[in-house]
């Protein structure tokens, strides 16, 4: 394709058909459900997802792609050119309308946290299929006590179950960028739920403040010595690190302080 890619925008276009169509056929909307696509670039997702059984709303920050996504002949289409992350969903989205919202995004790199706490803070989303750096899929999956497990695991895997639908060579997009990618799924499942999210969500962000450091540190301004009996049921105390403790300990934590 002749274009004039923004690296600034992160415009890695795919073009393997058969990434395209394993990314397609993992998402399998009803006609009551609505799929948000988020930076669809030339459309080579687009296509494929206009073919299923929900309408489609994309979101796109460049207006150069224009005349190429309007090419695409879909009733059920819906492009919007606007930056994802500066847009309130509800006011382009009549969310009552669906049934399950699924959100589909190969999107620059440096964004893709924001997008999803984005998603998740604005809307109730059934499954979100993102591609990301494959090293990043790793930390979003990731289990405690490895070196990968932090507040954004444990953030993701509290709401989510992960899979990982494929792994993506960077032969696969143009312009080739310089990493490998994975295309991993969220898929809605709160097995726990904390009474509030907002201070669970707060406790995980202080303990992994510096990720070297103990609780007992990073946890300066809280009751230390509830903590610490909490702790005490799972073996554990103050001298361990964040990255040593499951989510179902962090849930207990924040609802007993
Ligand atoms: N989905 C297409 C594909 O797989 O070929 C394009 C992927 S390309 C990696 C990322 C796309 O996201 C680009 O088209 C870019 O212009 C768009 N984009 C970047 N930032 C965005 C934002 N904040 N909101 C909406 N779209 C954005």
């Amino acid at each position: 394709m002749k274009f004039d890619y923004k690296k600034s925008l992160g415009q890695n276009f795919l073009k393997d058909k058969n990434i395209i169509k394993k990314i397609a056929d993992s998402i399998n909307p009803t006609e009551e459900d609505l799929i948000i696509e988020i930076g669809p670039g030339a459309g080579a997702l687009t296509k494929e997802l206009v073919k299923k059984k929900s309408e489609v709303i994309c979101f796109e920050i460049d207006t150069r792609l224009k005349e190429i996504l309007e090419e695409i002949n879909s009733e059920k289409l819906t492009i919007i050119f606007k930056d994802f992350l500066s847009i309130k969903i509800n006011e382009y989205i009549d969310q009552n309308k669906y049934k399950n919202l699924y959100f589909v995004g190969n999107l620059p790199y440096y964004i893709t946290t924001a997008i999803i706490n984005k998603i998740v803070k604005e809307s109730n989303p059934y499954e979100i299929t993102i591609m990301v750096q494959k090293e990043v899929a790793d930390r979003f999956s990731a289990k405690p006590g490895t070196k990968d497990y932090s507040s954004i695991s444990i953030f993701l895997q509290y709401n989510f179950d992960i899979e990982r639908v494929c792994n993506v060579s960077k032969t696969c997009f143009e312009p080739v960028p310089k990493v490998d990618s994975s295309v991993i799924k969220f898929k809605r499942n709160k097995k726990i739920s904390a009474n509030d999210e907002e201070k669970f969500y707060k406790l995980i962000k202080d303990s992994f403040t510096q990720k070297r450091k103990n609780l007992r540190n990073n946890l300066k301004g809280y009751d230390l010595n509830k903590i610490q009996a909490i702790l005490k049921k799972y073996d554990k105390d103050l001298t361990a690190r964040a990255e040593q403790l499951s989510i179902e300990e962090f849930v207990d934590i924040s609802n007993n302080i």
